[in-house]
């Protein structure tokens, strides 16, 4: 399949020292690629920078200048200490934002069968006025505006295996029907952010179209897929989605510092194999999946060369 890649070196120009979302983990990605002779069967694009008509979509006008200010003055940190900046901060999130946007535009009108971001800043936690979780733009939810508003698609489906909870993109949507936001993470009593418990469903015209999957630490392989069979899966397929937005973190991962879920590799390649073929049925493959978290480096490189492989499997030769 046409499977876009969209990176730029300025994503490893957010220079946040030892934290642990760090230029590393994409350097760390960059060379499995190149190690496992993916690349040459990617399609790779350029990010352009978001528009401030696009990020205020989703965020404020005055949100967007504060992140602006803050990183070109200087600034340690934006909101709180988890969210470094460099002075090249502003300028990766606008293009971590714009590869989001160019690939649902290049999915969308049939350039690319299906497309990988890997960019940082992350985006999932970002409010409309706040930065959070190591996130200043939300990236995947203003593609779903764009998607939605721009290009008139009536029901994107966002859905978030990062092992935080997406709290930014579900208060983006929580009262719209025509985004259905699914989050399946580790258990909001243990683990930041503290949200995303099953009872948050939306409101108003939004109720039903949140649907949250909490999960106990030390959850593995076998009860994340019971979950996408018995949960997740039946609820995507009645929404019928028209593009599928993947909120791609990989810190799951019974290797990851940050989290206490342990799926493996081959975990995360059976999860994303459902989606593609959910993608399939429902909206002719229409698929983007963005890097949100991830922080050891071999797990989060070979999670992200098996994504790519799958992504990339041509259904019509049986490869997936
Ligand atoms: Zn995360």
């Amino acid at each position: 399949m046409k499977t876009g890649i969209y990176t730029d070196p300025i994503f490893l120009k957010h220079n946040t020292g030892n934290h642990p979302e760090n230029a590393g983990r994409l350097e760390a990605i960059n060379r499995r690629l190149a190690e496992e002779g993916l690349e040459s069967r990617l399609l790779r694009r350029k990010p352009r920078p978001a528009t401030q008509e696009e990020i205020t979509t989703i965020h404020t006008v005055d949100y967007m200048r504060h992140v602006e200010e803050a990183a070109l003055s200087g600034r340690q940190y934006l909101d709180t200490p988890d969210c470094a900046l460099s002075t090249q901060t502003f300028d990766a999130a606008l293009n971590a934002a714009g590869a989001l946007i160019a690939s649902v535009i290049d999915v969308a009108e049939g350039r690319l069968d299906n497309a990988f971001v890997a960019c940082r800043p992350p985006g999932h936690h970002a409010e409309q006025a706040k930065a959070m979780g190591f996130c200043y733009f939300n990236n995947v939810a203003i593609a779903a505006a764009i998607l939605t508003e721009k290009l008139g698609y009536e029901r994107v489906l966002i859905f978030d295996f990062d092992v935080h909870h997406g709290n930014g993109t579900q208060h983006a949507f929580e009262e719209r029907s025509d985004i259905l936001f699914a989050s399946i993470h580790q258990h909001p009593l243990t683990l930041y952010p503290g949200t995303g418990f099953a009872e948050e469903r939306g409101r108003s015209e939004g109720l039903g179209y949140t649907l949250n999957v909490p999960m106990a630490p030390h959850s593995g392989d076998d009860d994340y897929l019971a979950q996408l069979e018995n949960t997740l899966l039946p609820a995507f397929r009645e929404f019928n989605p028209q593009f599928i937005l993947l909120s791609a973190g990989f810190d799951a991962h019974r290797d990851d510092p940050l989290a206490m879920i342990n799926l493996s590799t081959a975990g995360f390649g059976a999860l994303l194999t459902h989606i593609k073929q959910l993608a399939l049925e429902c909206c002719d493959g229409r698929m983007v999946s963005a890097l949100e978290g991830g922080y050891d480096y071999a797990a989060l490189s070979a999670c992200v060369a098996s994504h790519l492989e799958i992504l990339q499997a041509d259904p019509q030769r049986g490869e997936i």
